[in-house]
């Protein structure tokens, strides 16, 4: 599940770019950061959308219980033991929408909302983390590189946003440090695109078992695709999002005069 939203890290450059825009509406330079402006409010609105339809969905189908009673945690415990899998513990987690399996300590972390209950969305996000666990478990090589890249993207996520400011301030007498700072962000942008295959993999993993399992019933097995699928378009926005980004502070860089 998603554990944080797509994080705009241009605000600071807004305010530059609509000035000169409205003191030099007539240049194509800032015509093409006006189109880049507009581009990032769209995918802002879209992203809002998406996070309040994911929400929406999985109220909706927390509310709808399963026919067998089985809460999140006996679904995940099924599902890792259905797979072959016995060296992967479940265990509850604080907060709402903060499932996710840690391949550090192979741990199965359901948000308490999902653990203790029985319904749709529960046994669907359940099954979805245990979709990661049998990947790791199956040396599946998206969720390798991904993980492969979680320490350079800690590194890089953390120190991006002031090396690209200084980078934008220094770009004329500089230019290396803007290209680094661009380096650095490209490989969040790559990160966010690798999430996608391992993202939807682990969903498609999570649906062919639930239903194989029985699960779910024909009935369920809609709705559990549905809240699956709302789930992976947040994926899609914040890799979108970011690509967008890049793209604007590489177009930064080389119309720098
Ligand atoms: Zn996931």
């Amino acid at each position: 599940m998603p554990d944080r939203l797509i994080s705009f890290r241009f605000f600071p450059t807004f305010g530059k770019i609509f000035v000169t825009f409205l003191t030099k509406p007539y240049d194509l330079k800032n015509i093409t950061l006006m189109m880049y402006w507009i581009l990032f409010i769209a995918i802002a609105l879209i992203s809002y959308w998406v996070q309040a339809n994911l929400k929406r969905k999985f109220d909706k189908y927390s509310h709808i219980a399963l026919t067998n009673g089985m809460t999140g945690k006996e679904v995940a415990e099924k599902m890792l033991r259905d797979n072959g899998i016995y060296d992967v513990r479940v265990t509850s987690t604080p907060g709402m929408l903060t499932d996710h399996y840690n391949p550090a300590n192979k741990t199965v972390n359901l948000s308490e909302g999902v653990y203790n209950t029985c319904s749709v969305a529960a046994a669907a996000v359940a099954a979805h983390e245990c979709g990661h666990a049998v990947q790791h478990a199956r040396a599946y090589a998206p969720l390798q590189m991904r993980s492969a890249l979680v320490p350079v993207v800690q590194f890089s996520s953390s120190i991006v946003q002031w090396v690209l400011l200084a980078g934008m301030f220094l770009i004329n007498t500089f230019p290396q440090l803007m290209l680094i700072g661009i380096c650095l962000f490209a490989m969040t942008t790559l990160f966010s695109f690798i999430t996608l295959p391992v993202e939807i993999d682990a969903s498609r993993r999570a649906l062919v078992w639930l239903k194989g399992a029985g699960i779910t019933n024909a009935y369920n097995q809609t709705q559990a695709f549905d809240a699956l699928k709302s789930a992976a378009y947040t994926y899609v926005v914040a890799a979108l999002g970011s690509l967008a980004t890049l793209i604007y502070y590489v177009s930064i860089f080389t119309n720098r005069r």
